[in-house]
């Protein structure tokens, strides 16, 4: 039926409420909606992304990401880029979604969005997305497990931290080495591993062999670390711990910069 869904309001949806929805091949609208459209990237996103297409996270941002967080910004924020021609998104096809298993956090929560604080709203869309008209009928608790989102929330929930930080949001930084550290640490997790395992980070860290091991296996934990690393500097929170010889060497080199002047 192409008509808008009449049970579909805008407003907040608390997980035992239900609506009724369901994306298949048979809705007139299939496909459409990944069109012309701002999806935006987590770096958890890219993350599963880079690894399903067997790329590197530089590859990735350059071949399928646009930044879209005004120079200013210290955390940078992407969206999928659409194709130049056809303005649809790359991973589109006549059988829908070319990624489907790791598709975007923001794919799978469509008709739904989430604000900074974690409460969910229906998404203006009635008017093209028929499948609002289908039987299917979903508790928000259960639309949330099906879509996959429980297992990725631990740490989208870590990124929105940042992205949610009044002070992270509407600090302005010209310092560029700072950004592209950022950058980095957020969504290039390929060079942040070269980083980590090739600088004088782990020397300067104190972080347990158990936690080194479970960076070098696995990139969610690497991810993990540089979000701490990020809210260590930039938000002075003590999730990390600098080593007491790199402290104390610090603060040598301070008091004998004194005795000298
Ligand atoms: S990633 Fe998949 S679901 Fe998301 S817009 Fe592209 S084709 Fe659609
Ligand atoms: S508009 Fe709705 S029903 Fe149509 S393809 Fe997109 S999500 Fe599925």
């Amino acid at each position: 039926m192409n008509e808008p869904s009449k049970d579909w309001e805008q407003k907040k949806l608390m997980l035992e409420d239900s609506f009724r929805f369901s994306c298949h091949h048979g809705v007139s609208c299939f496909t459409t909606c990944c069109r012309d459209i701002n999806i935006f990237l987590t770096p958890y996103d890219l993350l599963r992304m880079k690894n399903h297409l067997g790329i590197s996270s530089g590859e990735c941002i350059d071949k399928y990401t646009e930044v879209v967080s005004g120079d200013k910004h210290v955390i940078p924020l992407l969206v999928l880029k659409m194709n130049e021609t056809d303005k649809k998104c790359p991973f589109v096809g006549d059988e829908g979604c070319a990624i489907y298993d790791v598709r975007p956090w923001a794919c799978r929560m469509f008709p739904i969005d989430m604000d900074q604080e974690g409460d969910f709203f229906t998404m203006d869309v009635a008017d093209r997305c028929f499948g609002l008209n289908e039987d299917r009928q979903y508790y928000l608790s259960e639309y949330l497990e099906d879509q996959g989102l429980i297992n990725l929330r631990d740490v989208e929930d870590s990124f929105n931290e940042l992205t949610g930080n009044e002070r992270l949001r509407d600090v302005e930084v010209d310092n560029d080495a700072i950004k592209k550290m950022v950058f980095m640490a957020t969504y290039n997790i390929d060079e942040f591993r070269r980083f980590v395992f090739g600088s004088s980070f782990l020397s300067k860290f104190d972080i347990s062999p158990t936690r080194v091991e479970k960076i070098k296996r696995n990139d969610v934990e690497l991810l993990k670390l540089a979000f701490d690393w990020i809210k260590f500097g930039l938000l002075g929170r003590i999730v990390l711990k600098v080593k007491d010889e790199v402290v104390e060497a610090h603060t040598k080199n301070i008091a004998e910069g004194e005795d000298g002047q």
